[in-house]
């Protein structure tokens, strides 16, 4: 555990919830288990030890498998609040956990949820993004403000372009559909779209995306577009204005 350059991800894919496993030689750190069996069975197959469960938010789809991964392999569940199933620690910013994840680091990113966190791994350029930011999208607001939701995307928009991110559901499809609707001039999500066409067509998954890859083709990190503003006939209002516009509009899309 004492070198961070060697890591790798696996994905796990049920229905269109995203489970992740950082593994680092026999251990693994569990990323928003919506189920534990996947998860075990990988464990088992690999040969895996399971040390630790992320939570990014108290969603059921994104916890479910806590309980039971807890009791089978004794691993410590990390989250952000009380209401995480089986939780150990609570994880607010700068909370401690090295010797899971060398360099871990916490960052507060409400709007989908108050409570919602990302977890970020800078000496691997990773991080695990939950439903705050997805593929060219970005969750719903549950209980929160546009401005609250545009903050924490602003704040994970700023990381490295190389970052690699892993997000919380495979909305990548439909979120470019809308992004090519909304940014009709953006070549980059015209050809995106066609990109993950052929993947889902292959039976591969879209994950990771990269922070640099989201600022050309993720319509809610570029509400300054023109084409967007004209879309959306809102040239002259602000930025904030703009996304929550548009967080409407995929609301109902
Ligand atoms: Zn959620
Ligand atoms: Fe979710």
């Amino acid at each position: 555990m004492d070198n961070a350059s060697q890591w790798e991800i696996e994905q796990i894919l049920t229905g269109d919830n995203y489970i992740y496993l950082f593994v680092q030689g026999s251990e693994a750190v569990v990323v928003d288990p919506s189920e534990a069996a996947p998860v075990l069975e990988l464990l088992k197959g690999r040969n895996l030890r399971c040390t630790c469960v992320l939570n990014t938010h108290d969603h059921w789809d994104h916890t479910g498998g806590n309980e039971e991964l807890k009791k089978k392999t004794g691993c410590l569940v990390v989250g952000p609040d009380q209401g995480i199933p089986a939780i150990d620690r609570i994880a607010a910013k700068d909370t401690e956990l090295d010797e899971y994840i060398p360099g871990l680091q916490i960052l507060p990113v409400p709007g989908h949820t108050h409570g919602s966190i990302a977890y970020h791994i800078p000496s691997a350029r990773i991080i695990f993004t939950g439903d705050t930011l997805f593929a060219s999208g970005c969750g719903r607001l549950m209980g929160c403000s546009a401005d609250t939701m545009y903050g924490s995307l602003m704040r994970l928009a700023s990381l490295p372009p190389q970052t690699r991110v892993y997000c919380g559901h495979e909305y990548t499809l439909e979120n470019l559909r809308f992004a090519a609707l909304m940014d009709p001039g953006n070549d980059a999500v015209r050809i995106r779209l066609k990109e993950v066409e052929s993947l889902y067509r292959e039976g591969k998954t879209t994950m990771p995306s990269t922070i640099g890859l989201e600022k050309e083709t993720n319509p809610f990190l570029r509400v300054h577009s023109a084409d967007i503003r004209n879309t959306l006939n809102m040239d002259g209002k602000s930025p904030v204005e703009v996304f929550a516009e548009l967080r409407r509009r995929k609301d109902v899309f």
